[in-house]
């Protein structure tokens, strides 16, 4: 026993002095797989035009080459061609208001199931997410720390998540779940059942409001989302509120900030949005109730808008899900859809696309059918720049705490290797996006091929 416990404790110190065991092997370059596309099309993720017939090369986990002249592979160890065909190759596609956790639970069951049943759930859910084409999600409150550890560890396949962690709260804010006979709540004592799990946590203080934000930092948080007003899904939380005060708000942006990341709120009413701001907020989540002042300020101060497109079409993010207090908030939600898309594009916000489906697995079938539904207001063009390249702009304000520091949401030479072979020209047709099954032929991420139903 003495004697294995002394050859482990020199294990490391063996494998370094181990004769030429590393240095022998052929440079790391060779043994990376490589993909090369041939004849393809691409939407870069920027240009509102396909490229010429081009062949895109990936070495790894990056776009190597990309070149309309031929590309040989020959001899290369571990390559796969595609034949494209013509077909569009593009980015994959990022959903920036996800929350990974509650796509496919009930109401009542995120709270009440079992924490492994809640993980297995979301493990599913993440799979069909990236086989609908959505390499990335920006998680925006629920525990989805250990689900995006274990699609990182290849344990499972789902889409790069830059999780949020919790929401945090204030009594009675948007994200206390709790019950009138919940209160009054004992200073210092058990935790609400949404809190103990990590969905949300309640913090009626700037001290509170540090303490859960550097919780969630700690855990790898990759931003911070407080909720400034009222939202739909939450009991006792009208829409109109203002919540957290701009000290506590602030409090969470110098936390935040310390740690190289931004803060976003959940924020629909001109107030909440304006205190958001004032308090150093980088980022507005919804926005369906401003006005134009406060489309106007977000512009002079250069404030993200992260928003989706509620729609009274039969699908409205799991609404059905809701009781007639929640949908009548959401019907006020809906009505909003237009006046915040109608603001982005008069001040040219910076714009954001994300779809916060919650509580429907057959609506987070729809979720690329939300993007289609941009062409209300967007051409697709604009619509898939915005989940793509303009999306990954926002990501990349988390800095050093970028989990998946590289280039997203773009197909240029150097980038991740996060990529859609479409069927058609989705920049022709945007519903190409809203059949992923069918049209999306090729899915990959991070160079790796998760899907390809072309015959070889
Ligand atoms: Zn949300």
């Amino acid at each position: 026993m003495w004697c294995c416990v002394r050859v482990l404790a020199l294990a490391p110190l063996l494998a370094l002095s181990l004769p030429g065991s590393t240095r022998a092997d052929p440079p790391q370059q060779a043994s990376q797989p490589v993909v090369l596309f041939r004849d393809v099309r691409i939407f870069d993720g920027k240009s509102a035009a396909l490229s010429a017939p081009s062949n895109v090369l990936v070495r790894g986990n990056q776009i190597e080459k990309i070149s309309t002249g031929p590309v040989p592979i020959d001899g290369t160890p571990n390559a796969t061609t595609i034949d494209g065909g013509g077909r569009t190759l593009m980015p994959g596609l990022i959903d920036m208001h996800w929350h990974a956790m509650l796509v496919r639970p009930n109401p009542v069951q995120s709270l009440a199931s079992d924490v492994g049943y809640l993980n297995l759930l979301a493990g599913a859910e993440a799979t069909a997410t990236l086989m609908r084409g959505f390499t990335t999600i920006r998680d925006m409150g629920g525990p989805s720390f250990g689900l995006k550890r274990a699609i990182d560890q290849g344990l499972l396949p789902g889409p790069r998540i830059y999780p949020s962690g919790a929401v945090i709260t204030i009594t009675s804010g948007h994200g206390d779940f709790r019950q009138i006979t919940d209160l009054p709540r004992t200073i210092g004592g058990m935790l609400s059942r949404v809190e103990q799990i990590g969905g949300s946590m309640i913090a009626d203080s700037p001290d509170e409001v540090r303490l859960r934000a550097r919780e969630q930092l700690m855990q790898g948080a990759s931003q911070i989302k407080l909720t400034a007003g009222g939202g739909v899904a939450s009991p006792f939380s009208p829409l109109d509120v203002s919540t957290f005060t701009e000290p506590e708000l602030r409090a969470a942006v110098e936390a935040a900030e310390n740690w190289g990341t931004f803060v976003c709120t959940h924020a629909y009413t001109p107030a909440a949005i304006e205190r958001s701001i004032a308090a150093g907020v980088k980022c507005i989540e919804h926005g369906h109730l401003m006005d134009d002042a406060t489309a106007r300020l977000m512009a002079e101060k250069g404030i993200w808008l992260s928003t989706q497109p509620f729609l009274d079409d039969g699908g409205e993010g799991g609404a059905d899900q809701l009781g007639p207090a929640e949908q009548a908030k959401m019907r006020q939600v809906i009505a909003g859809t237009d006046t915040v898309y109608g603001l982005a594009k008069k001040y040219h916000l910076k714009t954001a696309f994300g779809t916060d489906i919650l509580f429907s697995e057959s609506e987070a079938r729809r979720q690329g059918g939300r993007l289609a539904a941009l062409l209300r207001w967007y051409t697709p063009a604009e619509a898939l720049i915005m989940a793509t390249s303009t999306n990954a702009e926002l990501l990349a304000l988390s800095g050093l705490r970028n989990p998946y520091p590289g280039k997203l949401g773009v197909v240029e030479e150097g980038a991740l290797a996060d990529l859609l072979l479409v069927q058609g020209d989705p920049l022709a047709d945007l519903n190409l996006v809203a059949d992923p099954d069918a049209n999306f032929v090729v899915i990959m991420k991070d160079g790796r091929i998760y899907k390809n139903t072309i015959s070889k």
